[in-house]
């Protein structure tokens, strides 16, 4: 009967992921080999450990661990002879940061073996503005390769489970030595023992999974984001490969993005110029209603700080910039242009800029700098 997973981390069902982490790395520490050479039962607590860790930190194997134990991976090469050393050596790297546990590397000393790592997905997400402001939670769906349940693997026979061959060929320099990729299992050192009629020649099939992904605030069109081991799955004991989102950004209607500020072109007629008005904008985070003041001049800018797009990094947030044009009519009725006609004589009404009003240069020029 094979121990429960939680139990050998002495952890609860309901952990968390730091819960799960913190509790193998004390484990880890205490059953390290370099602390217990030549003990058995201490490397055996370790091996059980580092398995234990290898499915409950993994959201996919945890859920197929929590509902079918320990069956779910029965033959899948976990269940008999659990991990090698150089597997759980390469999960050291996520558990104590990178070379963190460097005092203890090179165990067994040498003739580390590769993971063959599964192939990764690529996909393209769609954004508005609104949610790349705010940062948005996807659901997508996508055809992945999974090793398929009851898919067994055995050490490859040609290779040993190195992954490797050594060829010896006499050249006219004397014997030479080379050491290739096996042919047999394409390194993995790993070949079928059995597969269903469902699986490919690798063990694997095909599955359609709506994985979750975090879009953080701030990205850009172009930008790829990697979602670790949601790619395709390897076989045997190789790796899963990436996920690979790359980011679209979906034209706005009523702004336009240039970095993290955003720029709104507002209409305003010539009775608001002259009357000031009271108008209502769209922002990214939803309507925003501003105050324009009677003699506005056409083209002044309105800096509405921090209704831009947040940075990446978190730090700061873009403006949000609003541009006023006032609109010309291009047709006007008799008593209209009477109007206007009466006013073009009122010395009041021509142009007489005042040091204050700059000109749209300087204006663009003072955005800038
Ligand atoms: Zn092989």
């Amino acid at each position: 009967m094979k121990e429960d997973f939680y139990d050998i981390l002495g952890i609860n069902k309901g952990a968390s992921d730091a819960e799960i982490k913190k509790a193998y790395r004390k484990k880890a520490i205490e059953y390290h080999p370099d602390k217990n050479p030549g003990d058995k039962t201490a490397e055996e607590k370790f091996k059980k450990a580092a398995e234990a860790y290898e499915i409950l930190s993994d959201p996919d194997k945890k859920a197929r661990y929590d509902q079918y134990g320990h069956q779910a991976f029965e033959g899948g090469g976990f269940g008999g002879g659990g991990m090698n050393m150089d597997d759980i050596f390469s999960q050291f790297g996520d558990i104590f940061g990178g070379g963190g546990f460097g005092g203890f590397g090179g165990f067994g000393g040498g003739g580390r073996q590769r993971r063959v790592k599964g192939s990764n997905l690529r996909i393209r997400v769609k954004l508005t503005l609104e949610e790349i402001a705010n940062g948005v939670e996807k659901k997508i769906k996508v055809k992945r390769k999974i090793q398929a349940p009851g898919t067994t693997y055995k050490t490859c026979g040609t290779c040993n489970g190195s992954g490797q061959v050594t060829r010896i060929t006499n050249t006219i320099l004397g014997r030479m030595q080379t050491a290739t990729t096996c042919s047999t299992c394409g390194g993995a050192g790993q070949t079928i023992d059995h597969r269903p009629a469902e699986a490919d020649g690798q063990g694997l099939k095909v599955i359609d999974e709506t994985v979750s992904i975090q879009i953080p605030a701030g990205v850009e069109d172009g930008m790829q984001l990697k979602v670790s081991g949601k790619g395709n799955e390897a076989p045997g004991n190789g790796v899963a490969g990436d996920l690979l989102v790359a980011i679209e950004e979906q034209d706005h209607p009523e702004l336009q993005r240039e970095g993290n500020n955003l720029h709104y072109d507002l209409y305003i007629s010539f009775s608001e110029a002259a009357l000031g008005a009271s108008r209502e904008i769209d922002t990214v985070s939803g309507k925003v209603r501003i105050k324009i003041e009677e003699g506005v001049q056409s083209g002044k800018i309105l800096r509405l700080r921090g209704k831009g797009i947040p940075s990446l990094n978190g730090y700061g947030k873009g403006d949000l910039l609003v541009h006023v044009n006032v609109w010309t009519p291009k047709t006007l009725n008799k008593e209209q242009r009477e109007f206007f006609e009466k006013m073009s004589k009122d010395d009041h009404f021509r142009p007489n800029p005042e040091s204050g009003d700059k000109s749209f240069f300087e204006k663009v020029k003072d955005m800038f700098s």
